[in-house]
């Protein structure tokens, strides 16, 4: 990056906006800091001498050059900077050659720099055949309502990618849905409780019923001071099940042998009842996580996470569920996303990530859910490196000056042969 001086000046003021959701006003629906974000990048690219589109606040469209488009899909939105801390949030901050601040890989620097490689391709005079369509969303955060509305306001182009993902290349997300089980009350237990959020393996559940101290033991509970019976797991990301205990399943183990009859339930939830474990391919596997658990005076609820890689389709996935018996309803969250491996898209990505890493890395299929998929053909590239602890939405996100570089380097590379 031979710019590299107004390129963390520009970062600098990018990262000073505290862009997390806020008051909706009039042309900026997501608070005025997501607003005053999309003010500096438009002033920016039209400095750079692109056309830009204002889609009233919920997005920013750049535009470069002419031919079959090509979309880069990011946002200039956070998640709120919380506590821990060792400098302040939004002030970009430098310390032995590593930049800290509150967006600075999640999605601030990423898209930055793809703004900055398409001026060095615009100024490389060299003949371009594409036309290059970025966004900057401002509600990736929290509700993806940035994308709803500008999908009202133009049509997207058909490939593309997000650099708020992973390096190499993800060429395929799994699809996510939630899954509500309900049981009929139980005989000896009541008030089970147990798991926050749906897509986090339930690390501590509570019921009150039966005390038998040789079985609490057994499976690892106790009683707190109240009475309640208790079970602690370990939460993990409810699409990796397996890294975590499920509290849920320990209290279910427990009730089963005081008596109740839950063995077919057991099996489905919490064994391989439903076979997804034959539900496997190239792009990873059936997931199946219950990560809440509650009562009401009609019975119990359990919500559970259940996600599918392409070319498995919901239906497969629900004949399963069907074939069970057990009561159910679902809501689909998002289907699955995929784009061809050996398509122009990727292979031009993975072969610049390889070019200037050295590596001879193969894209990947990935579980989560990234901006990727606003694209019908869209891919995540970029900017977590693989094998590295990620900082994002934690406190002291930060990015190495040799880290930045190299992923522009990456990016520009990847621009340029797109270009073409
Ligand atoms: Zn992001």
């Amino acid at each position: 990056m031979d710019n590299i001086k107004n390129y963390l000046n520009d970062l600098k003021t990018l990262i000073s906006f505290k862009s997390e959701k806020g008051k909706k006003e009039p042309a900026a629906p997501f608070g005025k800091e997501c607003r005053y974000a999309i003010n500096f990048i438009k002033s920016l690219a039209e400095k750079f001498g692109f056309t830009t589109i204002d889609y009233d606040g919920y997005c920013l469209e750049v535009d470069f050059g002419e031919g079959e488009e090509i979309g880069i899909m990011g946002h200039l939105d956070v998640v709120p900077a919380g506590d821990g801390w060792e400098s302040e949030p939004y002030t970009l901050t430098e310390k032995d050659g590593v930049y800290f601040g509150r967006g600075i890989l999640d999605d601030k620097s990423p898209m930055l720099s793809c703004l900055y490689c398409l001026k060095e391709l615009k100024e490389s005079g060299i003949k371009v055949n594409k036309k290059f369509r970025m966004f900057f969303g401002t509600n990736e955060e929290s509700g993806w309502e940035d994308v709803e509305y500008l999908k009202t306001k133009t049509t997207l182009p058909k490939y593309g990618f997000s650099p708020d993902g992973n390096f190499p290349v993800s060429y395929a997300e799994k699809g996510m849905c939630i899954v509500n089980f309900y049981l009929p009350k139980l005989k000896n237990f009541s008030k089970v409780k147990g798991g926050t959020v749906v897509n986090a393996v339930c690390g501590y559940a509570t019921a009150q019923g039966i005390i038998d101290e040789g079985l609490l033991l057994k499976h690892g509970l106790t009683v707190s001071k109240d009475g309640k019976i208790e079970s602690v797991g370990k939460s993990a990301h409810g699409s990796r099940p397996e890294l975590g205990i499920n509290a849920i399943k320990k209290l279910f183990a427990y009730f089963i042998d005081c008596g109740e009859n839950l063995e077919k339930e057991y099996e489905y939830l919490f064994g391989d009842g439903f076979s997804f474990s034959k539900m496997i391919n190239e792009q990873g596997d059936v997931t199946f996580s219950p990560d809440i658990i509650c009562e009401d005076e009609t019975g119990i609820k359990i919500t559970c996470d259940l996600r599918f890689p392409a070319p498995i389709t919901l239906e497969e996935v629900l004949k399963k569920l069907e074939a069970s018996g057990l009561k159910y309803t679902y809501s689909l969250k998002h289907g699955t996303q995929f784009v061809e491996k050996d398509g122009f898209l990727v292979d031009t990505l993975i072969n610049a990530y390889n070019a200037v890493t050295g590596e001879s890395a193969k894209p990947i299929a990935q579980s989560g859910s990234t901006f990727a998929r606003v694209f019908e053909k869209g891919v995540a590239f970029g900017p977590e490196f693989p094998d590295k602890p990620s900082t994002i939405h934690e406190p002291n996100e930060r990015a190495s000056i040799e880290e930045i570089e190299k992923t522009y380097d990456i990016y520009k590379k990847a621009i340029f042969d797109l270009a073409k």
